[in-house]
């Protein structure tokens, strides 16, 4: 049976119920759950490994700094053509251009600060599930998919804010209308209050996403 791999990104950590409600609709699709784990990477293995394909392009810096940030959600589903069903479901790259009715369109928090990473191909998918799958341990006893719904059980009725806030500064910001460092203490105000991370652990984020904004 086909598997990928699913993370959720560090805005999805951070923002609890937008990354909760994002993998209850991935559980809808009713994929068969090999793995779910939260764990840091190391920053090496998301630049050279995972996202290797992507080095040299623009994004690529901010991209590795940006998923660097906290642990990530480990995901790997199986079923059929899971990858394409977890795609449709997620939505184009960029939030504002994604589907409202989209994951990313819905609750990414803006541009390509996207909640979500999945697997884009079947080929792209057999080669991150077999990378990831030399990262984690995987317990045959375990039954990941209790776990997947306690993760969300936790976290879906955790305080939240629209990513319709997070898009406004994020317009504002590309406009001109406010500064860097501006957009970047509104960012920091939206995550702490969506959020049960400490400030120390969260305050380079909100630079990484103007950067991303920033990227044109
Ligand atoms: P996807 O995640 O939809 O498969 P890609 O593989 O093309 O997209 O890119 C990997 C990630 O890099 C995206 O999810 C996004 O976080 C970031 N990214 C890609 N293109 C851009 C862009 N034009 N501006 C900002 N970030 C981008
Ligand atoms: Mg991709």
């Amino acid at each position: 049976m086909e598997e990928m791999l699913i993370l959720i990104k560090p805005d999805g950590m951070v923002r609890r119920y937008s990354g909760a409600r994002a993998l209850k609709s991935i559980l809808g699709l009713g994929a068969e759950i090999k793995f779910f784990g939260i764990n840091k990477p190391d920053k090496s293995f998301l630049a050279d490994k995972h996202y290797g394909e992507h080095k040299g392009k623009f994004f690529y810096d901010n991209l590795i700094n940006f998923m660097s940030y906290t642990e990530l959600a480990i995901i790997i589903a199986s079923g059929e053509n899971i990858t394409e069903k977890v795609r449709n479901l997620l939505g184009k790259t960029m939030c504002e251009k994604a589907d409202i009715s989209s994951i990313r369109g819905r609750y990414g928090t803006t541009k390509g600060i996207n909640l979500v990473h999945a697997s884009d191909s079947k080929e792209t998918a057999e080669r991150e599930v077999n990378l990831w799958r030399s990262m984690i341990k995987i317990d045959p006893e375990k039954d990941y998919a209790y776990e997947a719904r306690a993760y969300i059980k936790k976290y879906e009725n955790f305080q939240m804010i629209d990513s319709v806030r997070y898009r406004e500064i994020s317009q504002d910001l590309t406009e001109g209308k406010i500064k860097k460092e501006d957009a970047e203490k509104l960012f920091l105000e939206l995550l702490l209050k969506e959020t049960d991370f400490e400030m120390e652990k969260i305050k380079g984020m909100p630079s990484a996403i103007t950067e991303n904004i920033l990227l044109g």
